[in-house]
């Protein structure tokens, strides 16, 4: 089975909920959706010393978001060169917007461009469940997989799958900065839903483990864009 017209979607969920995890397995099942993360695209920033990776990194290294308009601008650019912007692409956003501020601006850029949002998923995983499984996330920078070394292990301890790069922690995953971005998130994801629901968009999926959630998430993309 496969999509029948294009997908327009947001992943939201809490720091840790698995939307990196569930992009993977989208993109492996609908090949030709395309994705993008903002936290991947900051990180890569600060790898490369750009000076909006110098300022993402005061902001995330607290826990804090960056300011709406640096991320406005840097993900506009993005969807232009990636030519999202044509309504034939599908493709996924994951952790942008996270404010309704950059929500409403998204809107603004994709609605004059008649390629709109059309599906906004929320993972809904309880949050208890997720500061345990924190502790035991690795990642490959470069490429944003991510590991659990309990749920989801990488096939060599401490080793990326594809390219056998060593993986790291984020140092944004200690216990008191990710319960910072937790609490960070509860502020930011009621007005945000609340813009969706509006919009008659919005979606939600429960689970507390990604083998939970992904059957249900690709079934709901099934349902709505597939035939
Ligand atoms: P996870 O990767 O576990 O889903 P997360 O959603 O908190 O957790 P990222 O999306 O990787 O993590 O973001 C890491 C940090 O980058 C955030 O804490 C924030 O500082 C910054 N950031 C990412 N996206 C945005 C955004 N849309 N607006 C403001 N800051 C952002
Ligand atoms: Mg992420």
């Amino acid at each position: 089975m496969s999509l029948v017209r294009p997908l327009r979607l947001l992943l939201l969920g809490a720091p840790g909920s698995g939307k990196g995890t569930q992009t993977s397995r989208l993109l492996k099942q609908f090949p030709l959706i395309q994705s993008l993360s903002s936290g991947d695209i900051l990180r890569s920033q600060i790898a490369a010393g750009t000076d909006v990776g110098k300022l993402a990194s005061s902001y995330i290294k607290n826990g804090q978001l960056v300011p709406d308009a640096t991320m406005v601008s840097l993900i506009s650019n993005q969807l232009e060169q990636n030519s999202w912007l044509n309504k034939e692409t599908s493709w996924l956003l994951d952790g942008f917007p996270r404010t309704v501020e950059q929500a409403a601006a998204l809107n603004g850029v994709l609605e004059s461009a008649d390629a709109n949002l059309n599906l906004v998923v929320e993972l809904d995983v309880d949050q208890k469940v997720i500061l345990e499984r924190i502790e035991a996330r690795w990642v490959h920078l470069p490429s944003g997989r991510v590991y659990n070394l309990d749920y989801n292990p990488p096939k060599v301890p401490y080793k990326d799958d594809l390219t056998g790069d060593p993986l790291t922690k984020r140092e944004d995953d200690t216990a008191e900065v990710f319960q910072r971005r937790l609490d960070k998130y509860n502020q930011e994801i009621v007005p945000l839903k609340e813009f969706y629901d509006r919009r008659g968009i919005l979606s939600k999926v429960s689970g507390n483990t990604s083998d939970i959630i992904y059957p249900k998430l690709s079934q709901l993309l099934l349902d709505e864009f597939g035939h």
